[in-house]
């Protein structure tokens, strides 16, 4: 097996074992949350009070819950709901459509998520990691390396909290209900498969066990963690699987996306065409326009073999700038041009609108650094 150049974080590589979060409702099903109340001396339906409290209606203080008692509140609260996001910077940009929050979460490591309304939906992208290990060079967040996998109730409760700003009315011409959530911030999160799974479970369990979200308006996004992605093709459930192609040839893509070293291009799209198969679903294919690396003509024809007569979509990406690169976007022409030749194999392709640049909230721009302000 080839040695991944995988970046760990100091911490990590000096072997101090990363501190996990307090356990939280949203780490819990049902019967757990039962369980966890009988624990604390309560009855069992309090867990589906406390769950349309945080899932149904978005409130998390205690003095709001009043049909608990008065008494119990701040016990079964600071059991079950202790704060695991510390809201740190809030940045808003594209005239409020677009919304990054940097978290700090109970060891101090910072992560991001961004909201951002459309005329016809709220989508919120999160963070299945604090850093990420997979190392993409065009990457702010790989540059980092990884501090360690987020807990299920800290991806959660990015999207609970974030549907309660847009429920407050702070997404100006947009529904005030959040529809749509992507793994495409911070981390890998088919490396935290599990935790990532059981967020899914949360965020699509009608209320009050999860937030109520369609399956089909969750994205997972992945560098190609192929025995992940056919272990996620087989758990029966209707999310969009998004893969991080980049690059057509396997040259290119070991040194674009190094995990390539391991999982071969041919390989990772056998694992996308499964995922299709086994789902039905239309795999989105991500591709980051680089000047004068895998923008070339011959690129987006190779590219269009690989994908003709598949169940795929191309987004393609113009490359955000992210500090250090020695990287820039393409050029307009050459853009269109490789939209041009997918079309031409008959593959459905849209360049995706980078919402959030002005506030490094754009893909790949997500590094979490807190800039002191004065
Ligand atoms: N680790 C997952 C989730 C991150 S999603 C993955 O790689 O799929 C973020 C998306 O933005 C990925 O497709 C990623 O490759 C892309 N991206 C990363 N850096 C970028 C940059 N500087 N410009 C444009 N897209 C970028």
């Amino acid at each position: 097996m080839t040695s991944l150049p995988i970046v760990q974080s100091e911490a990590a590589s000096a072997g101090r074992r990363p501190a996990m979060p307090p356990r939280h409702l949203a780490d819990l099903d049902v019967s757990a949350r039962e369980e966890a109340l009988v624990a604390l001396g309560e009855p069992k339906f309090r867990a589906r009070q406390l769950s349309t409290h945080y899932f149904g209606r978005l409130v998390r203080d205690p003095d709001a819950m009043t049909d608990l008692p008065a008494a119990s509140r701040a016990k079964i609260a600071g059991d079950l709901l202790p704060r695991l996001l510390t809201p740190v910077r809030e940045m808003a940009c594209d005239d409020g459509a677009t919304r990054k929050a940097l978290w700090r979460l109970h060891d101090g490591s910072l992560v991001e998520s961004v909201l951002m309304g459309y005329p016809d939906r709220v989508t919120v992208c999160i963070s299945s990691q604090a850093g990420c290990g997979m190392a993409c060079p065009f990457c702010a967040t790989g540059q980092a390396g990884l501090t360690r996998n987020l807990s299920t109730a800290e991806i959660v409760d990015q999207a609970v909290y974030l549907a309660g700003v847009a429920a407050s009315g702070a997404v100006a011409g947009s529904p005030p209900r959040l529809s749509h959530v992507v793994f495409m911030g911070m981390g890998e999160p088919l490396a935290n498969y599990n935790r990532v799974l059981a967020a899914v479970r949360r965020l699509t369990s009608p209320a009050p066990e999860g937030l109520g979200l369609s399956q089909r308006h969750i994205t997972i996004s992945t560098v190609g963690l192929v025995p992940a992605m056919r272990k996620l093709a087989d758990e029966d459930l209707q999310v969009t699987l998004a893969l991080s192609l980049h690059a057509p040839d396997d040259d290119l893509r070991d040194e674009l996306v190094p995990v390539n070293q391991r999982w071969k291009v041919a390989e990772v799209l056998d694992a996308a065409w499964h995922y299709a198969d086994r789902t039905g679903r239309r795999v989105s294919v991500e591709y980051a326009m680089i000047k004068d690396v895998n923008d070339q003509p011959w690129r987006a024809d190779l590219l269009g073999r690989l994908l003709a007569g598949r169940l795929a979509h191309v987004n393609l990406i113009p490359l955000n700038p992210t500090p250090g690169s020695r990287w820039d976007a393409s050029a307009k022409p050459v853009e269109r041009e490789f939209v041009r030749r997918l079309r031409a194999a008959g593959v459905s392709t849209t360049v995706r609108d980078t919402r959030g640049r002005e506030i490094d909230g754009a893909c790949g721009q997500l590094a979490a650094a807190e800039v002191t302000t004065t």
